[in-house]
């Protein structure tokens, strides 16, 4: 049977985009437009009126988003529902709301002119920012914009669908894919947008295959065309020929059957057929995924990354905030352990300083940034101790790049424990604190950095970026950022050795240990702990399953000996090939 390389190759009436959330669908295209609103800045008569009108475009704003955020809540998780409820407290701002007031009564202007341009200051501003994240949010406020706009317009914009169809638009707000989901939305495709927008966040969390990012999809497509949704390489097919339609006719009807397949794996070990066990942990970036990490099989959490809480409240939690999330998290996954990450903040997350950094990758992030303000690490730090007394709660320390700052997190984190002992509120005195191997100069000296600290985890996310110099979110230089570098695959090992020999528990939680073809090699090479998404366990779980311990040792060895990326992703290819396991990729 063809593969997907193959069919795509040949297929000059395909449209490429960011596959965004998996499935295949066939089906008819609808292309969803909403009326572009024009916007008069005709002088005004009555004060009083206009800013009447003003309010009542506000209250039925209010009224439409409260119905949405209400489906959402039923639809998705409370923290991905959270968007909406953010995009209300918007709607109830007293400064934006006194500024467009003001604004009216000075200027004598259409309240739809003010309420335009005031918001779009600050969209302006979100989408400067450096971070992908602020310039989401700032499509988010287009909604709100857009919406308040369209009420004081008395117009309407219809959501609703009647028939299956796969739905086209140049972007989407995330009320648009909430209300368009209560329909029969079979996928969701735009020419804007990327991973980490809500459209891309919304459908994986409804399930809904999606492909965002085309550029030109709404130009391509028209309304009825037949056409094929691959949300795992982000293609789009434009009418399908019969051989096409077959091969992912073919390919649809086997990701069912996978998918019955793998549910029956999440109670079963991660043994390989010589009986080698590898642990397998889930990684939690949103504190609403801990369902989905419970139902999956995993072993605990082997990395919560506790920074995501600021990039989904905008703030820092104070002590007892902190210390209720870590609470029940721990809870949650209880008797098994949490790892917790204290925050991880500057590169490319959460922005702390006011002052933009000519290299933030470089700069002030992670533990260097808690160092500089100990005030914010030990309110972690205590919130972290104050939610350990069920003793299954472990600390970790990002973006560790010397022995010194090991050292001084100890102290600060036994001045926590001495504070609390003063305080008479219990903890585990026991808490085990590692930390990430991110920064090659912890490569370097591994063994010694394990003889600090308690355990190590692999970060090959960061690790790869500064082995090979090259930026992990930059598209222009993404073709040297390889998992499969010998470089990469050498420094692993050497790793792996130095912990052993430090007799130091080693686990891997970047990206690379989900990457279903790394996980031979990464077995092979000595690995026994792995940290990956939570929906990609019951994959993982199928291929180590499927290996033979002795020969993912064999192919490692062969691994280290190469110097091109190419000869060592042929012989890991070839060990598939060979052993007949089959990759998810391959099979659906
Ligand atoms: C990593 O760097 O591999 C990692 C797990 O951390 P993050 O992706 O959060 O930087
Ligand atoms: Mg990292």
């Amino acid at each position: 049977m063809k593969s997907f390389q193959e069919i795509y190759r040949k297929s000059e009436n395909k449209i490429a985009g960011i596959a965004a959330a998996p499935g295949i669908i066939i089906g008819e295209a609808y292309l969803f437009t909403k009326e572009k609103l024009e916007i008069s800045k005709a002088d005004i008569d009555d004060i009083d009126k206009s800013i009447e009108d003003l309010y009542e475009a506000l209250a039925k704003s209010k009224k439409e988003l409260t119905k949405i955020f209400t489906i959402a809540r039923e639809k998705m998780d409370d923290v991905r529902a959270a968007i909406f409820e953010a995009q209300l407290m918007i709607l109830d701002d007293p400064i934006l709301l006194g500024a467009i007031t003001s604004r009216i009564k000075e200027e004598k202007k259409q309240p739809e002119y003010i309420v335009d341009d005031e918001i779009s200051k600050y969209q302006s501003k979100m989408i400067l920012s450096h971070e992908s994240y602020m310039k989401e949010r700032a499509l988010d406020i287009e909604d709100i914009k857009q919406r308040i706009i369209r009420n004081l317009q008395k117009k309407r914009w219809e959501s609703k669908i009647d028939r299956n169809v796969i739905v086209v638009s140049e972007s989407l707000t995330p009320a648009d894919t909430v209300l368009l989901s209560r329909n029969k939305v079979l996928a969701f495709i735009t020419d804007h947008g990327g991973l980490t927008s809500h459209a891309a966040i919304i459908s994986r969390s409804l399930n809904i295959p999606a492909v965002v990012g085309t550029h030109n999809a709404t130009a391509k497509i028209k309304d009825g065309d037949k056409i094929i949704v691959d949300g795992f390489y982000g293609y789009i097919i434009k009418d399908p020929t019969e051989e096409q339609i077959e091969f992912f006719t073919q390919k649809h009807n086997r990701l069912v059957e996978l998918q019955k397949g793998l549910e029956e794996l999440r109670d079963k070990p991660a043994v390989t057929k010589d009986g080698k066990e590898i642990n397998i942990y889930a990684n939690v970036d949103v504190t609403g995924e801990i369902d989905v990490v419970i139902t999956s099989g995993a072993k605990g959490i082997g990395l919560y990354r506790s920074e995501q809480v600021l990039n989904e409240t905008g703030e820092f939690p104070n002590e007892d905030e902190q210390t209720t999330i870590y609470t029940k998290l721990s809870s949650r996954i209880y008797p098994n352990s949490i790892t917790i990450r204290v925050f991880d903040i500057g590169g490319d997350k959460f922005r702390f300083l006011d002052y933009q950094e000519p290299n933030p990758f470089l700069g002030l992030r992670g533990i260097r940034l808690l160092l500089e303000n100990p005030a914010l690490y030990k309110t972690q730090l205590r919130a972290i101790l104050k939610a350990s007394v069920n003793r299954n709660i472990k600390i970790m320390l990002p973006m560790i790049s010397t022995l010194d700052e090991i050292h001084a997190s100890k102290k600060i984190f036994e001045e926590c424990k001495e504070e609390l002992k003063g305080e008479k509120i219990p903890f585990d005195d026991d808490i085990e604190m590692g930390i990430m191997v991110e920064v090659p100069s912890v490569a370097v000296m591994a063994k010694d950095f394990a003889m600090h600290t308690d355990f190590l985890s692999i970060g090959t996310n960061d690790l790869i970026q500064y082995l090979m110099a090259v930026d992990r979110g930059n598209d222009l230089v993404s073709d040297l950022y390889r998992e499969f570098h010998p470089v990469v695959i050498r420094t692993l090992k050497y790793i792996i050795d130095d912990a052993k020999k430090a007799k130091k528990p080693l686990s891997i939680c970047g990206e690379m240990a989900a990457d279903t073809l790394a996980m031979p090699l990464l077995i092979g090479l000595g690995l026994e702990n792995l940290s990956i998404s939570a929906a990609t366990i019951p994959y993982a779980k199928r291929i180590i399953r499927n290996c033979d311990y002795k020969k993912t040792k064999k192919l490692a060895d062969k691994c280290l000996k190469f110097t091109t990326q190419k000869e060592i992703e042929e012989e890991i290819q070839k060990f598939f090939a060979d052993n007949n396991i089959i990759r998810t990729r391959q099979i659906i």
